[in-house]
């Protein structure tokens, strides 16, 4: 089964922009994940293809209409596709690893990208698009957001990642910060790597490890280890 992402757009060009290179590319070109940008505006209406229009009750911007997102998602997304359905917003649940992890085990996602002030309310009820945050700042639409998610899944596909191993003391796996690292030299600009990392004692290693990771995590997330 190949993790199939649909992102509806009106910026397709974005795509797959950085997700082409390096270790998500690689895994593209082999088949291992696939990714279709979808033009929103090709579901826009009349001869300009609208897409947007006034927000009901007055304020400044404009918002995607329902009529024509409904039609780009089922076009996109038709019936009897079981893959969740995204909605990018800074209004939705904050993205965590565990839903990555949740997600990239699945087939695959449907992503809708806002723009302007957002999407028509009814859309988002009606086609049950689940909103998800990448963090409480504004960004001016959902792409980045949308390969910020897509970064994230795909690294974590089989086969994606060179060394499975680096995976599992990573941050945000089981609620900690990871430790931190060092690499030769052994001494730069006066400073050594810390001695128990040369020891050769792996457990030794390891509580330390361990230790620096609870450390890092009570001192800057305290919130992770409330959890
Ligand atoms: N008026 C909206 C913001 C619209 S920003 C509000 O105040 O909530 C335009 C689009 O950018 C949004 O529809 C959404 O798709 C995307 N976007 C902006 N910030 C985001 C964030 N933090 N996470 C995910 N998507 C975001």
């Amino acid at each position: 089964m190949v993790f199939r992402a649909s992102v509806l757009t009106l910026y397709p060009e974005m795509f797959p922009g950085p997700l082409g290179l390096s270790l998500a590319g690689r895994a593209l070109e082999r088949g291992d994940w696939s990714l279709e940008a979808c033009q929103i505006r090709e579901h826009g209406i009349g001869r300009h293809r609208t897409v947007d229009d006034t927000p009901a009750g007055g304020s400044p911007g404009m918002v995607l209409r329902p009529d024509v997102l409904a039609a780009a998602i089922d076009a996109a997304s038709p019936e009897g596709d079981t893959r969740p359905r995204l909605l990018m917003s800074p209004r939705g649940r904050p993205l965590r690893q565990g839903e990555v992890r949740d997600l990239a085990a699945g087939e695959g996602v449907v992503i809708v990208c806002g723009r302007f002030e957002g999407v028509d309310e009814r859309v988002i009820e009606a086609r049950g698009l689940r909103e998800v945050s990448i963090g409480d700042y504004i960004l001016s639409g959902g792409e980045m957001a949308a390969l910020v998610l897509l970064d994230a899944a795909v690294r974590l596909l089989p086969g994606v990642m060179g060394n499975a191993q680096s995976g599992q003391t990573e941050s945000f796996e089981n609620d900690l910060l990871e430790h931190p690292h060092y690499t030769r030299p052994a001494v730069w600009e006066g400073r050594a790597i810390p001695a128990v990392l040369q020891s050769g004692h792996h457990g030794a290693v390891e509580a330390w490890r361990r230790a620096e990771a609870e450390r890092l995590t009570a001192e800057r997330r305290p919130d992770l280890l409330r959890r």
